[in-house]
């Protein structure tokens, strides 16, 4: 069983366009980077939004089809609250995270979903409840460059909630396209909630991107925290070791169980197909001989990620 930690579903409408046109803005940057020749953002967001566009799941299934992986874990990203103009125009986040819902439901044996809010709202708790209880979602999800620091105390009754639910709590750390502030994601802001609800299961994403040591550091003497190395297909492909040598730290630290495997779908299979990046990991070819053996790969792509969210093949 693979499963794949890290997953989003982008549709018109789903996030801000400001959003978007920053992914298109990095995306042309790392495109034109060897011959310094970039294509309009404008053009790369009408054309990534056309073939992420997946607002039932049926893309992100077929993909895991063909890439042999049996289960995402679905995030609902919520940083209306950073573009107070639009958000009238849009989705509210009970709508956006109940088209979420409904891809579990289509695909039950498949995808499952944390409810992504912004602990901000007046509505926050009373929503991720009814999320948890009435459409059986797994967790929270939350991405504070929206404006917000984890550990600020407007937070803290939802990681309450989700403590006593026994649930997860996946947050955002590291880089982030314009106009979002990465200030906000930085691992040691996520170490105080860790230290104030050590029963809460924490997943720094993405391991911290630039800030791998720090998150790792923190894992290490932190045992309720999980990180994700979802996002990392860049580094990978600029040199597989940027990603080979920080995986080996962080699993020779903290070991396996509290390591996961994800894509930062479908914005990043857009940059390396699905299937390419499991089996990137699958066989994990070093340049500089760093090795993972066949039982840790085994863990961090399928065993912890089940252990985690209690799911049984
Ligand atoms: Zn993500």
């Amino acid at each position: 069983m693979i499963i794949d930690s890290h997953v989003h579903l982008f549709f018109e409408g789903s996030d801000p366009e400001e959003f978007f046109m920053g992914c298109a803005r990095t995306a042309s940057a790392l495109f034109g980077r060897e011959t310094g020749e970039y294509s309009d953002p404008v053009e790369l967001y009408k054309y990534f939004l056309g073939i992420l566009s997946d607002r039932t799941g049926d893309k992100l299934v077929a993909s895991m089809n063909e890439a042999g992986v049996d289960k995402a874990i679905l995030l609902p990203l919520d940083f209306w609250l950073k573009y107070p103009k639009a958000s009238g125009a849009c989705l509210t986040m009970e709508e956006k995270n109940r088209i979420y819902a409904e891809a579990t439901e289509r695909y039950p044996n498949r995808l499952l979903s944390l409810f992504g809010i912004d602990p901000r709202r007046r509505d926050a708790l009373r929503l991720f409840e009814k999320g948890i209880e009435e459409w059986g979602m797994k967790g929270l999800k939350i991405h504070p460059t929206a404006g917000f620091y984890p550990d600020d105390p407007i937070c803290y009754p939802i990681y309450e909630r989700a403590q006593e639910y026994g649930v997860p709590v996946l947050i955002h750390s590291g880089n982030e396209p314009t106009p979002m502030a990465v200030k906000y994601s930085q691992p040691k802001y996520i170490d105080t909630v860790a230290a104030d609800f050590p029963e809460l299961k924490i997943i720094i994403a993405h391991m911290g991107h630039g800030w791998w040591r720090e998150a790792v550091d923190i894992a290490t003497m932190k045992p309720n925290i999980h990180l994700d190395f979802s996002g990392w297909q860049p580094l990978y492909t600029s040199n597989p070791d940027y990603l080979w040598y920080p995986l080996r730290m962080a699993i020779d630290l903290i070991g396996p169980w509290r390591v996961l495997f994800g894509t930062d779908g479908s914005m990043l299979n857009a940059l390396m197909p699905l299937k390419d990046w499991v089996n990137a990991v699958k066989t994990h070819k070093s340049l500089t001989g760093i090795e993972f053996s066949p039982k840790e790969i085994e863990i961090i792509m399928s065993k912890a990620a089940a252990k985690l969210y209690s799911i049984h093949p």
